[in-house]
């Protein structure tokens, strides 16, 4: 410890009796985790405390876009922490006009304004409030196979096995099939029939549910979490002309696919529609600080100018989070990040996970594009039927534990949910650093085609 540190030097053994006994972690049997104490990162890796060093197919929860420690990042947050640790909403920020102004920049259309939350599930709470107030209706319409975080509303909208144990919920979410052309629930044929399927679906539930009742409908731009589905071409157009037609807001969450994880600033930025709400969180700064928010458009804001907005976090705007992320933002398009991430995936993931496919009778579907790709396991191609149970406390469980134990043994930290394996680096990584990833994940997934 220097003389001045307030901080203790803990040991690797410290770290973890003290986890053990005092930190409750998320979505695990608190006794049968062990998780791994991260001793330093840079870039694309990082270390545990025996010096082995990992490379991180996984972004950590797939918000570390611009890699860890990047030095201009790192430089930006202490110059401001030297500044103004703290301002609450009431009062104005230099950094946090500035990071509004830089998001709407970004952002299409008329998104000219930003609520700022600590995270993305009230990044997506208070979009559906602003919806719900916008339009006088109460209903969500959210997709399943989604996921939204893990607040009330949240979690309600989620659309996988997690919202289960927060269950009832909240009132007034329907649930509705999104397209997933691999495992329709439409027994489409091909892509464009998906597509069609799932349109007509959607316009189906919103009749039976009273198009008149519905103040929203619930995205994921391109689905993360849930398989990395990217939408066939036209859904999302066809999915904002029927929420025009009914005067039902459309809000993309945009918390993981969006400051270049899909090869755009925006995921959006791939089809020809702008959303009513964006929510955002993860990327805009790479979780250097906690922050998250709803890019509004001028429409949804005008509702609020003569009306008080009934909502606010004490740490809305927060300077050491604006200032990260107006950083952020900054680096990412002075060092062409989002561009680098969208010829990654063009020219180097999406290649050489077609080869891996070729190469492994495993490997069902293999889908993505920008550094948000995945992989579906199989054990037998024709009827698909998913290589799992995946136990996902993180044990060496056969076989998508055993996947990933042997990811991990040769230094690759993946990203393993199901029976798939995400592949998620951060944006920053190199080609050569992608592929020496993928060249571990060939040798990983003899494993898998041993169950094929
Ligand atoms: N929305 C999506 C699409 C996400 O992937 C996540 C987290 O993984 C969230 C919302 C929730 O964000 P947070 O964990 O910051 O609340």
């Amino acid at each position: 410890m220097t003389e001045t540190s307030l901080l203790p030097s803990l040991s690797e053994e410290q770290v973890r009796r003290d986890d053990r006994a005092h930190v409750f972690h998320s979505w695990s049997a608190q006794a049968q985790i062990d998780p791994l104490p991260i001793a330093a990162a840079l870039g694309s890796h990082f270390w545990d405390y025996a010096g082995t060093k990992y490379l991180d197919f996984s972004s950590q929860l797939v918000n570390v876009n611009i890699g860890y420690q990047h030095p201009r990042l790192v430089a930006a947050i202490q110059e401001y922490a030297g500044r103004l640790c703290t301002v609450a909403p009431p009062f104005a920020n230099d950094m946090r006009s500035e990071a509004a102004r830089l998001l709407a920049d970004l952002a299409p259309g008329t998104l000219n304004k930003v609520f700022f939350t600590n995270g993305g599930a009230d990044a997506n709470e208070h979009a559906v409030r602003m919806a719900r107030l916008h339009t006088g209706r109460s209903k969500v319409l959210a997709a399943y196979r989604s996921y939204h975080g893990a607040t009330a509303g949240a979690i309600t909208m989620t659309g996988d096995p997690r919202r289960w144990g927060a269950e009832p919920g909240l009132p007034g979410v329907v649930h509705f099939w999104g397209p997933y052309p691999y495992r329709s629930a439409f027994h489409s044929s091909d892509v464009e029939e998906e597509g069609a399927r799932a349109l007509q679906h959607l316009r189906d539930t919103i009749m039976v549910e009273g198009p008149g009742t519905i103040a929203a409908v619930v995205l994921e731009t391109v689905v993360g979490t849930n398989g990395i589905l990217v939408p066939p071409p036209g859904y999302l157009e066809g999915v904002r002309q029927i929420c025009d037609e009914h005067g039902i807001l459309l809000v993309a969450d945009e918390v993981m696919s969006g400051f270049g994880r899909c090869g755009e600033w925006f995921a959006v930025d791939h089809w020809a529609i702008t959303p009513d709400l964006i929510t955002f969180a993860k990327g805009v700064n790479s979780g250097y600080v906690p922050i998250g928010g709803v890019l509004i458009s001028d429409t949804v804001a005008a509702t609020f100018d003569d009306r008080a907005y009934p909502g606010g976090l004490t740490y809305s705007g927060h300077p050491l989070a604006c200032a990260s992320a107006v950083a952020s933002m900054t680096i990412m398009r002075e060092e062409g990040i989002v561009e680098h991430a969208r010829d990654l995936g063009t020219d180097v993931i999406g290649p050489a996970l077609a080869k891996l496919a070729e190469n492994h009778p495993s490997v069902g579907d293999v889908r993505g594009l920008g550094v948000f790709w995945a992989l579906e396991l199989v054990r037998d191609r024709d009827t698909r039927e998913p290589l799992v149970p995946y136990n996902a406390s993180g044990s060496d469980a056969a076989p998508m534990g055993e996947v990933a134990a042997e990811c991990k043994r040769r230094g690759l930290w993946p990203f393993v949910h199901f029976n798939r394996v995400h592949v998620v680096p951060p944006c920053t990584t190199t080609a050569d650093e992608v592929l020496e990833g993928i060249e571990v994940l060939d040798e990983a997934l003899g494993v898998a085609d041993r169950y094929y």
